[in-house]
């Protein structure tokens, strides 16, 4: 194994490690940040280029949510997003939405469905849109 190669994957350790330790689902300028800390001379190109073969290998998802900036996701198991109107946070909806929606497709075409890709808008929890009682 040359250096080269041993230095890459200890970058995508790190990425990955950035990912996994932020708060839900942070943008490659946010993993970027996180990054830097440890490692002073990694640029914001061979963070994206890691989080998109950490994506590619199943390790992370990069999450298409119709807003300007690609965000990553740790957790792996299909699940939808609700974006928030208000301030623009991310919230995960619950993976037996998805399994719900995957179950009734797959009920009324016969047949299955590869991905279920869901994204809403509304308030988030902090914004008012959760079942919290004042
Ligand atoms: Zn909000
Ligand atoms: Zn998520």
């Amino acid at each position: 194994m040359t250096e080269g190669i041993r230095r890459k994957s200890k970058q995508r350790q790190l990425v990955l490690e950035a990912v996994k330790h932020s708060c839900c689902h942070p943008t490659a300028e946010e993993v970027f940040q996180i990054v830097r800390q440890k490692n002073p001379n990694i640029s914001l190109g061979t963070v994206y280029r890691n989080l998109n073969l950490l994506a590619e290998l199943g390790e992370i998802q990069k999450l298409s949510l119709g807003v300007e900036c690609d965000h990553f996701d740790k957790m792996l198991l299909e699940h939808g997003h609700l974006i928030c109107k208000n301030c623009g946070a991310i919230e995960d909806l619950p993976c037996t939405l998805s399994a719900s929606i995957r179950s009734l497709l797959e009920e009324e075409r016969k047949q299955g469905v590869d991905t279920v890709s869901l994204t809403v808008t509304g308030l988030c929890k902090q914004c008012g849109g959760g079942h919290t009682e004042y």
